[in-house]
This record gives C-alpha cells, sequence and structure tokens, in this order.
C-alpha cells in the first residue's frame, strides 16, 4: 500500500496508547544524554583542575616555599650567631664612621673571609654579605662588593627595620665562593643584627643560598601533583564515561523496545486499515478536537473524489449526508456518545461528487480519550451499501406481489418440505400456513392421477428443471378442483437443487366453462348427442382404425317419417320432446361402447356401428332400429300418445364408401330409397 498520509495519527492528538505515539522523544533522549554528559563532564573537569591546581599552588607550593625561606632565615641567622661576636660585630665596630674606601682594606677582611669560606664550605651558600646602619657594604664574600651603598635594597631596608626577609630569584650569572654559577635559582636572605644588650639593630646579615635543587624539587613535585589529578580525574571521567554509557545503552534498549512496540502498533493499524481496504470499506479517521478529518483512497473512490475534492473538514462531511437521514444519524452518533450504544452505526444516503446519492453503512468507534475520558479520536469505515439496498428493495417488491398475487405460491426445501406459502395459496387450498408447514406437497394430491402422472412430473422437474400442467388437487374440504401449476427448480452455485417454487392457479371454473363450450361445439343442445361435427370426426377416427384393422363400419342415416305434422298438431315443444325420446331409444339399440348416435339436426339421427362382421349384422341393427322407433311414444305431462316410424339408410364400409362423406352420402341416398319404398323401412346401399 502507499504510505499515504490519511492513516498517520494526528501529530497534534494525543496518543490512546498513553504516550506510546511519540517516537521523536525517544530518540531525543538518547543522543542529547551523551553529549550533555561530554560537555558538562568536560567543564566540571576544567573548573575542578583549576580548583585543584589553585589549592596545591596556594596550601602546598606556597608553604612549601614559605617553609624554605624560613628555614633559610634560620640559617642565615645561625651563621650570623657564630660570625657575628668573633668577626662582623668587631669589624662593624672597627669602621664605624670610617671612609668607605678603607673598608676593602681593612685588617680584618682576609681573617674573616677566611673563617666565612671554611664555615661556608660544602654548603649551598654562595654568599653572604653584612651591612651597616647607613646600608653600606661592611663585608661581602664577593670582596669587590665591599663598600657599596644598599641602602635602597628592600631587603636592606626590611632588615634595618627589625624584619627579616626572603626572596627568591634566578641569575644567569652568579659569583660565588668557587667563582661565577651558571643559571641559578637563589634564595637572598636578609636578618636584622640586633646588639643582645639593648635590643637595637647594629647592623643587616644577608646570605645568597643555592635554591636549584629545592625548587626544581618542587617542580617536580609540581608536576608529579599535576599527572597524579589529572591521571585521577582522568580514571574519574572513564569511571563516569562507563556509568553514562551503560545508562545510555538502557535507555536505548529501553527507547528500541518501545520504538519496536510503536512499530508494531502502526504496522497492526496498517494492516486492519488495509484489510478493510481491501474488502470495499472506505476509512475515516476523525480528529474530534478539531474536527479533521482524514479519509482513506478507498473512501474517496467510493464517493468519486480525488484527494484534492475531498477536503477534510466536519461541515463539507456532514453537509453531504442525505437532509431526511440528518436527524436520524445526529440520533445515532448522540446515542453512542453517551454510551448508549456500543458501536456507532448508521445506513444513510450519501451524495457523490457527480451528486448522485449512494447508500452507505457508517461504522466507528471512538479508539482514544483524554485523561478525563473525552473522546479525542474516532476510526470508523462507510461500506457502500448501494447494491443491497437495492436488492432488499426488490425483494420487499417481490415479496409484497407474492404476498398480493392471486396465484398460490408454494417453496419447498431439498427434502420437498413445504417452507413458505403465500395467501393466495391459503384461499385456493383452504389450509394456513401453520398447517401446511415442514408437510409434503402431496397433501393436496386428488388421487385422480396415476402414479405415472407424478413420476413423468417429477422426471420432467429433475432433467429440463420445470414442469408445467393441469393437475386436480383436493382442498381442505374434499373438494377437487384443476390448477394450473408451474414448478420451477432453485439451484445453488454448485447446480445442486435446493428449492422447488410452485405457482398455481384455480382453474375449476375456467375448466368448466372450457368443457361447456365444447360441449356445445360437439354436442346436441336439444338431445345431448354428438352433433354433426363430434360424429363426423369419430367416423373419421373409426374409418382410420378400420382402414388399419381392414375392419368394417356401418352407418345408418335416419330421417323420421311425417315428423311436420307432430310440430304442427302438437307443437314444437311435444315435437323437442319426441326428438329426445327418439335419441333415447336409439341410444339403446346400440349396446357397444364404440358404437355412436349422433343427430345432424331436424328429424335426421345418424348411427355408426364400429367392427360389425358382415352386412347383415348392420342390417339386423337396422330393422331393430325401425322396429324400436315405430313403437308407441308417450311424451310430455300430457303423456301424448304418439307413434311414428323412421326411414334408415345403411352404407358399410368400404363396401359403400372409404371416407365419410362418401358413407354418409351412401347412407342418406339409401334413406331416401326407404323413404321412396313406402317408409317405416330399413334399406342398404346400393354400391359405391
Ligand atoms: P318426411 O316423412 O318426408 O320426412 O316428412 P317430415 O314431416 O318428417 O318432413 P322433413 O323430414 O322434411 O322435415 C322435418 C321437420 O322437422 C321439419 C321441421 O319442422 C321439423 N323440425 C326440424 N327441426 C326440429 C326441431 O328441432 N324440433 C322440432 N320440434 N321440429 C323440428
Ligand atoms: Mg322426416
Amino acid at each position: 500500500m502507499k504510505s499515504s498520509k490519511w492513516w498517520k495519527p494526528w501529530s497534534s492528538a494525543p496518543d490512546a496508547a498513553g504516550g506510546s505515539g511519540r517516537p521523536n522523544l525517544g530518540e531525543r533522549a538518547d543522543f542529547k544524554l551523551l553529549r550533555f554528559f561530554n560537555s558538562a563532564s568536560l567543564i566540571a573537569f576544567v573548573v575542578v583542575a583549576l580548583m585543584l591546581g589553585f589549592v596545591f599552588r596556594t596550601l602546598s607550593i606556597n608553604g612549601l616555599l614559605q617553609g624554605y625561606e624560613s628555614e633559610h632565615v634560620n640559617h642565615a641567622q645561625i651563621i650570623a650567631n657564630e660570625m657575628w661576636d668573633d668577626a662582623f660585630g668587631p669589624l662593624l665596630l672597627a669602621m664605624a664612621g670610617r671612609p668607605v674606601a678603607e673598608l676593602r682594606t681593612a685588617v680584618p677582611i682576609p681573617s674573616i673571609h677566611k673563617k666565612v669560606l671554611m664555615l661556608l664550605k660544602g654548603t649551598t651558600i654562595f654568599k653572604i654579605k653584612v651591612y651597616d646602619l647607613q646600608g653600606v657594604t661592611v663585608f661581602s664574600t664577593e670582596l669587590a662588593q665591599i663598600g657599596e651603598d644598599k641602602s635602597k635594597n628592600s631587603g636592606v631596608i626590611a632588615g634595618l627595620q627589625g624584619r627579616s626577609s626572603s626572596e627568591l630569584v634566578h641569575r644567569d650569572q652568579f659569583s660565588a665562593f668557587e667563582g661565577e654559577v651558571q643559571d641559578r635559582d637563589l634564595v637572598e636572605t636578609y636578618v636584622p643584627r640586633l646588639d643582645p644588650s639593648n635590643g637595637k639593630i647594629v647592623g643587616v646579615f644577608e646570605i645568597y643560598g643555592d635554591s636549584t635543587a629545592v625548587l626544581a624539587d618542587i617542580g617536580k613535585r609540581q608536576w608529579t601533583m599535576v599527572i597524579s589529578v589529572v591521571s585521577l580525574l582522568s580514571l574519574l571521567y572513564l569511571a563516569l564515561s562507563m556509568i553514562v554509557k551503560t545508562a545510555q545503552n538502557l535507555i536505548f534498549q529501553q527507547n528500541q523496545a518501545r520504538k519496536n512496540a510503536q512499530q508494531s502498533l502502526v504496522l497492526s493499524e496498517e494492516r486492519w486499515k488495509f484489510a478493510l481496504e481491501g474488502a470495499g470499506d472506505g476509512v475515516w479517521d476523525r480528529n474530534l478536537q478539531n474536527s479533521e478529518v482524514v479519509f482513506s483512497k478507498r473512501y474517496r473512490e467510493i464517493y468519486g473524489f480525488s484527494e484534492q475534492d475531498l477536503m477534510a473538514d466536519k461541515h463539507e462531511w456532514s453537509e453531504r449526508v442525505h437532509p431526511d437521514d440528518r436527524a436520524q444519524v445526529e440520533a445515532v452518533r448522540d446515542a453512542y456518545f453517551a454510551g448508549l450504544i456500543p458501536v456507532y452505526a448508521n445506513e444513510r444516503r450519501m451524495q457523490c461528487k457527480d451528486g448522485s446519492w449512494k447508500w452507505i453503512l457508517s461504522r466507528g468507534m471512538v479508539v482514544s480519550h483524554d485523561a478525563h475520558g473525552r473522546p479525542l479520536r474516532m476510526i470508523g469505515t462507510h461500506t457502500d451499501i448501494t447494491q443491497r439496498h437495492q436488492r432488499e428493495e426488490a425483494l420487499q417488491l417481490a415479496s409484497t406481489v407474492i404476498l398480493t398475487m392471486d396465484e398460490g405460491v408454494t417453496v419447498t426445501n431439498a427434502d420437498n418440505e413445504i417452507i413458505s406459502v403465500n395467501p393466495a395459496f391459503t384461499s385456493i387450498t383452504g389450509y394456513s400456513v401453520t398447517e401446511v408447514m415442514g408437510k409434503n406437497p402431496r397433501l393436496l394430491a386428488s388421487g385422480t392421477h396415476p402414479p405415472a402422472f407424478y413420476a413423468e412430473m417429477w422426471n420432467k422437474l429433475n432433467s429440463v428443471g420445470y414442469w408445467h400442467g393441469e393437475i386436480r388437487n383436493r382442498n381442505k374440504n374434499g373438494q377437487l378442483y384443476v390448477e394450473w401449476l408451474s414448478i420451477k427448480q432453485v439451484l445453488n452455485e454448485k447446480g445442486v437443487a435446493t428449492h422447488h417454487v410452485a405457482v398455481f392457479s384455480d382453474i375449476s371454473d375456467r375448466k368448466a366453462s372450457e368443457e361447456r363450450l365444447h360441449h356445445l361445439a360437439h354436442f346436441d343442445v336439444l338431445t345431448g348427442l354428438p352433433n354433426r361435427a363430434l360424429f363426423s370426426d369419430r367416423l373419421h377416427q373409426t374409418l382410420a382404425k378400420a382402414r388399419r384393422d381392414k375392419t368394417r363400419v356401418a352407418l345408418m342415416f335416419i330421417d323420421l317419417d311425417k315428423f311436420k305434422p307432430v310440430n304442427d298438431l302438437l307443437g314444437h315443444h311435444v315435437g323437442d320432446l319426441l326428438l329426445n325420446a327418439v335419441a333415447q331409444r336409439l341410444s339403446e339399440c346400440v349396446q357397444r361402447e364404440s358404437d355412436t348416435v349422433g343427430r345432424l339436426g331436424g328429424d335426421e339421427f345418424v348411427v355408426m356401428l364400429s367392427e360389425i362382421g358382415t352386412v347383415q349384422d348392420a342390417i339386423r341393427v337396422a330393422d331393430k332400429i325401425v322396429f324400436a322407433l315405430a313403437q308407441t311414444f308417450e311424451i310430455g305431462p300430457h303423456k301424448h300418445i304418439i307413434q311414428i316410424s323412421s326411414s334408415v339408410g345403411v352404407a358399410i364400409y368400404p363396401e359403400h364408401g372409404d371416407d365419410e362423406n362418401r358413407l354418409l352420402k351412401s347412407a342418406d341416398a339409401a334413406m331416401y330409397q326407404a323413404k321412396e319404398g313406402g317408409r317405416n323401412r330399413a334399406e342398404l346401399a346400393q354400391g359405391d
């Protein structure tokens, strides 16, 4: 499926799964933690290093230096004590008030110098100087400096004021006992010298010590300290870094698991939306906060909209609901939000882009709520049920037709049990629905059809799928009725008959009137005997059979003698009654089923005898007729005694004609012969 924006949750909408829908948060946390640690730890470590350096400097190095310097002051004091009383004290006294130029040549200088060298031999003290109260150098191990004015020197000034002072200096070149020394760190120490008797300052004593080794040692310690601090901090950094890295891995794993869960959630959401789309349903995804709606591709297809056409706007959306359906849609929606129904579902008409309407089944559910339980997001589907609606309408129509039609309808299942009948069924058969439900339709059988009739019906049904024809059934009251029945098989998709639908109409009345018409057309109204048409037809068939069987047929043409006067004397009505009585007597003269008596009209009758043996047999029957009709008749309520006679012409097939017309003519001619022969007799035709 193309990744389109419709299925993505709104970025502004809080997620249903309690925050799992915010993938970016996790990623930000993963990477910022390490960067934050890197930056913060760097700054912290620099600050710590600076502070440690400062502390080290102030507490340790400075302390060492101060200790070293105060130790040097003590050395100066010790040397001064040692040398003062015997050497420098007398020298100062001796030289007090003497010109400076004499100092260098003063007598005690060489012995003092010697003594000093002895004293300082093997020490790190390079030089000793002594100043008087004017700041003039009265002694120096470097003899050339004796007599120099150092009253401006800060160490000398401090010494003259009673304070000891010490200072570290670096000298690229320096004059020591041993001569010139290079590149040395020196400590210059000035100590005031007091008169023990009165405590007054008598001069300033200065020594120069070599502090190169000490300072080198201090520098070495300084580096050792720096390296130790840096090493410790680095170890600390590494330890912290490992802790942070472990923490970061844990966070990463947690985020990964969350992301996987998120991904599978998105995937499952994609899958079910894909399934819905595949099933033909359009999906809508609505933000209930701002009424924004996202529609799926299939949704837009249903209505003929493109992505640009269909704006995600609630107003536009509800506008497309058919005005007649809006109230119902709103009622269902309100009931859903009120918690009265578990799922939002309703059927309504929706307008397509081209203005046409479609029946739509809309279903949906709220999928996320805020902390107060208010609905935030709702997802649902639109299913095009237009065809189903049309089918339902058609079914409804068909059902109405079946309910109101005059024809009875019976539906049976595969076991030929009745599963449905319509009201016309009840009115025709007299059976109610409950009386026939589950029964076999044979309960209507009249018993007037042979089993072969039903076998033939089923044969046709099973072979061609339908049967129609007339059938006599019996209603609930036991009365026979004739129905026109059409039965059709209903096949399932595999071609197996699952139902039979029978439609029938009661045609008893029609059958009766048809039979009346048939009777009128074929029988004489007065006597009920076959008329000319039917008689001719039967004669035709009998002759055909006789032709095949090579048998004889006798045809008799009978005309009553002097019938007209009966009419004239007794009335037409009595004439009719007499004609009826004649018909009766004629019928009594022929016994066999296959023999036929008919009336051609007026006082003319015909008799056909099939399969006669000989001509004589026919003549015997003709004579019998003549005799029978010559007997008196008692006619009508007034019992008129009437006596008439008849003239009979006899023609034999095949002797007197090989078809009905010729045979009739022959018989007619023979009858005239009988008339002419004096009536009341039978005459055989004269040949073909
Ligand atoms: P014939 O001996 O020569 O046969 O003389 P007939 O009087 O019998 O005369 P014909 O056979 O020629 O005429 C038959 C008469 O039968 C004529 C008519 O008045 C009468 N007739 C014909 N049809 C009917 C009928 O339906 N009812 C009655 N009552 N009379 C009929
Ligand atoms: Mg007649």
